[in-house]
């Protein structure tokens, strides 16, 4: 299990963090944790974990993501604290698209000044950022957190140097073993959010993690420790 990484999480949550000794015995090696807002970046800073690293970003539907903590996230890439922003993005819930669209394209700015990797949060945008992508920024580098979207989505969005991270809502099968096939992938729990559809429990769990990996082995026939030793490497080259 050596090297099996919660690609996307939010240790932050305190119900959250008296978990991670749990999932650390159960041969979680390491996490990414994501902050959205200034008391989640404190937070952060204050409780330094070791098998933690952590992206700061606005996020596109969070309420308390604000514009104004842009200055911060620079100040956390100058003082490198972070490893990548995000999690950021487009958000079809909300109609704020303007706001949405000058946020995204200020912080891809940032990462790219910085050359950091981008944690994408997209809910029904993926073809406005595949637009922005493809005409601003071609070279960007990150992963699709939580993807779970169609095997032609997939597949555009494998024109760039971007992982898909698949969580414990996973796309449909087809997907799935394009995905894998494809070779850069990474597994998250996305914890609290994003629960395996069985669950009935109020939030997700880091242990999930595991269920995840088992789910994608079983539709894919790929095992489990070649899932994990897979996921390893990619994580390598994102966060070099
Ligand atoms: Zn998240």
């Amino acid at each position: 299990m050596k090297g099996l990484i919660d690609a996307h999480c939010h240790l932050n949550d305190e119900r959250i963090f008296a978990e991670i000794p749990e999932a650390l015995k159960l041969g979680i090696s390491s996490f990414i944790s994501s902050a959205l807002c200034q008391e989640e970046y404190d937070w952060h800073i204050q409780n330094e974990i070791p098998n933690m690293k952590w992206c700061a970003g606005i996020h596109p539907y969070y309420k308390k993501s604000k514009e104004s903590d842009l200055d911060r996230i620079i100040q956390l890439c100058e003082e490198k604290k972070i490893v990548g922003i995000g999690e950021i993005g487009l958000d079809g819930r909300n109609d704020n698209e303007d706001w949405q669209n000058r946020i995204l394209l200020q912080q891809l700015d940032i990462a790219c000044n910085f050359d950091l990797p981008i944690v994408f949060h997209i809910v029904r945008k993926y073809y406005e950022l595949y637009k922005i992508l493809k005409n601003n920024f071609p070279k960007v580098t990150g992963y699709l957190h939580g993807f779970n979207a169609s095997k032609d989505i997939a597949e555009n969005f494998s024109k760039f140097d971007l992982a898909f991270s698949i969580g414990c809502k996973p796309p449909k099968n087809d997907c799935i073993d394009y995905i894998i096939k494809r070779g850069f992938f990474l597994f998250e729990t996305d914890a609290p959010y994003q629960q395996p559809l069985y669950s009935k429990e109020e939030y997700n769990h880091l242990k999930n993690l595991l269920w995840n990996l088992e789910n994608i082995s079983k539709i894919t026939g790929i095992s489990v420790a070649k899932l994990i030793e897979s996921q390893y490497k990619n994580h390598k080259m994102i966060y070099k």
